[in-house]
């Protein structure tokens, strides 16, 4: 089976400074590097990586290195749209205690166009995977066509619009959203109550929530499964949901349970953790396979 990531892509420019910039300064940074990222781009990394046939659908600036970048990670980009618009750029400022402030402009990725979109799911196959994250345009409409195509859609709602996910609910089989994100949507910090909530609103909603260092828990219909997570030392927790995401989705793609897509999910984000970047940072299926044994 296949996966359709429908998701931004963004160039990060991360600034090193000594303190985030006042109202009217000029701050020379301590140092400056630049990456490819996005949520969308990340996740379809992390669903290579982890092996799934995985397509990308999104959008860039005309002859953008990161097509070549994407393909060379294992990603299928005949699915980007390359326009006359800057690609989307992220200026990230980092503090040396690791706290940021990140000025986005989303540039292409809020230009999709729905012609092209359906065009790119015109030859998805019912059971195949529709991926989603809140960084792009058309996000209902694309909710829309998988359903149509009797896709399998999931939808992690980053960053969190809490009357999109409402009108999106119906459409979804599975929400994936961090504890963070779960708190605002629902108003509790009751897990129980918060999912109970979502149960209410949407009664055939699978619903995997990401607990930081604390595990993961699935919940369907027919069962519930949860992993502690493995410890590590953490250096930099930057994409671990996308890498999570991406492993997750590539598990149950390839048929395996919940359960063993949780372990092998929350083993690649613990290492993903230990080491510094978001994309770099997510590793390969061999890897993770070294680490759970
Ligand atoms: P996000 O990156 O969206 O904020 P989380 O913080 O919930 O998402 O992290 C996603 C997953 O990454 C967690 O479910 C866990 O498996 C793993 N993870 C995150 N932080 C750590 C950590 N400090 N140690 C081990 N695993 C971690």
């Amino acid at each position: 089976m296949a996966v359709y990531n429908f998701g931004s892509i963004n160039w990060d420019h991360v600034f090193t400074v000594p303190h985030l910039v006042r109202t009217g300064e000029t701050l020379s940074s301590l140092g400056y590097q630049v990456f490819l990222g996005g949520k969308g781009a990340n996740q379809s990394v992390a669903l290579a990586k982890a092996g799934a046939d995985v397509h990308h659908i999104g959008a860039l600036k005309q002859s953008d290195p990161a097509l070549e970048h994407l393909t060379s990670l294992g990603v299928c980009t005949s699915g980007i749209e390359q326009l006359d618009i800057a690609t989307g750029q992220a200026m990230i400022q980092v503090m040396p205690d690791g706290d940021n402030a990140i000025v986005l402009s989303p540039g292409a990725n809020h230009r999709n166009h729905l012609s092209w979109l359906e065009r790119q799911l015109a030859n998805a196959e019912s059971d195949d995977w529709l991926l989603l994250q809140n960084e792009t345009n058309l996000i209902e409409a694309a909710a829309n066509k998988g359903q149509q195509h009797s896709m399998k859609v999931a939808f992690n709602p980053a960053p969190m619009d809490k009357d999109k996910v409402h009108r999106l609910l119906s459409l979804l089989d599975l929400l994936i959203i961090n504890q963070i994100e779960l708190t605002d949507l629902t108003g509790t910090e009751d897990l129980e109550n918060a999912l109970q909530q979502l149960h209410h609103q949407a009664p055939s909603l699978a619903i995997l929530v990401t607990l930081g260092s604390r595990g993961a828990l699935y919940q369907s219909t027919t069962e519930r499964v949860s992993t502690q997570g493995f410890r590590v030392q953490a250096v930099d927790t930057t994409g671990a949901g996308d890498t999570f995401i991406g492993y997750f989705i590539a598990a149950l793609d390839n048929g395996l349970t919940p359960s063993t897509a949780l372990s092998q999910a929350s083993a690649a984000a613990a290492i993903s953790v230990t080491q510094h970047g978001a994309m770099d940072a997510i590793p390969n299926a061999d890897e993770v396979h070294y680490f759970m044994d």
